[in-house]
């Protein structure tokens, strides 16, 4: 999918898992979550919803771990 380039602002390529963010008018070039931290860095006002996104993903995985070392 088209996104637009953190740095350069023109149009990025996002594959549809989200794995990686590419820009052919630079050379960006990095992971989505290296791009959710650029975002974030240089947009503060949406570092609060990136923030719960992050604490959402990390405490669903703590979740299921725990449920197999109690089986
Ligand atoms: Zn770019």
């Amino acid at each position: 999918m088209k996104i637009k380039c953190p740095k350069c602002n023109k149009n990025a390529e996002m594959p549809l898992d989200y794995s990686m963010v590419k820009c052919g008018s630079c050379d960006l070039d990095m992971s989505y979550g290296e791009y959710v931290k650029f975002i974030a860095h240089n947009q503060p006002k949406y570092s609060d919803i990136l923030g719960d996104y992050a604490s959402g993903v990390s405490t669903e995985g703590q979740t299921a771990g725990s449920l197999d070392e109690w089986d």
